[in-house]
This record gives structure tokens, C-alpha cells and sequence, in this order.
């Protein structure tokens, strides 16, 4: 996923372009959108920037009961329009905004969404980084 930014007044546009279709600027700004995984117990979350299927090794670091998290429990795709996430049939479900995602294939993976898998409760922040 990427996003164009003008530098001068602001304005995200949908495609690069030469320049900006409000201000006219040329200063346009390139970002790619990475994912956090917060979670209260942890200050270095796990950050993703491609597509990838995680599970139950990912979560050492959120607490002892990560054994309670699939091997591979959802896989987060960098898709096209934005970041998905797809739960992953496995023994313990995927939760996303309280709504069960097992086996329902990518769906959309909005930014603050709160994802739960086992014990854990952790909340997607969306991260710009300048290309
Ligand atoms: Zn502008």
C-alpha cells in the first residue's frame, strides 16, 4: 500500500502525480504503510511491511501464553487497496473488531482495528515511512 502526500498544503492524492491537483506543488510525497501489532505488555511490537502469515512464535514477546496462539494463525496481505488479513482455519480463531475471520479469506484491515488470537488483544496502528 502507498500513499501520495503534497508536501505544501497537505493533500493525500490517490495515484502519484507530477503535481498536486489542489495546490499545484510539485513537491509530492511517497509513503509505504506498515503495520504495528500494539499490545500493552510489549514496547517493541512486531512491525510488518509485506505480506506475511503469522502465528504462535511471533507472539513470544506478547506473553506466556502465546502456546495458546496457532502455529499459523492469520496471514497479513499487502494488498493493492490497503492491508488485509486473513484467518487462517486453524484450531483457535481470529477475531478482528469482534467479528470471527476464520476461513473468510482477506478481508480489509483497517488501521486501529483490535485483532484477537488466544489470550492475546493487540491493536493494528498503521505506520507511514517516506519512501
Ligand atoms: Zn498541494
Amino acid at each position: 500500500m502507498r500513499v501520495f502526500r503534497c508536501n505544501a498544503c497537505g493533500r493525500n492524492l490517490e495515484t502519484k502525480a507530477p503535481s498536486c491537483p489542489e495546490c499545484g506543488c510539485g513537491d509530492i510525497n511517497e509513503f509505504v504503510i506498515r503495520i504495528e501489532l500494539c499490545h500493552p505488555a510489549v514496547r517493541h511490537p512486531l512491525s510488518v511491511h509485506k505480506t506475511m502469515v503469522l502465528g504462535r512464535n511471533n507472539f513470544r514477546l506478547y506473553g506466556e501464553e502465546y502456546g495458546f496462539v496457532s502455529e499459523e494463525q492469520f496471514r497479513l496481505v499487502k494488498a493493492e487497496g490497503g492491508w488485509e488479513i486473513e484467518g487462517i482455519a486453524a484450531k483457535n480463531p481470529t477475531i478482528m473488531n469482534g467479528t470471527d475471520i476464520t476461513g473468510q479469506g482477506p478481508v480489509p484491515l483497517p488501521d486501529n482495528a483490535v485483532i484477537t488470537v488466544g489470550p492475546f488483544k493487540v491493536n493494528v496502528k498503521y505506520v507511514e515511512a517516506k519512501v
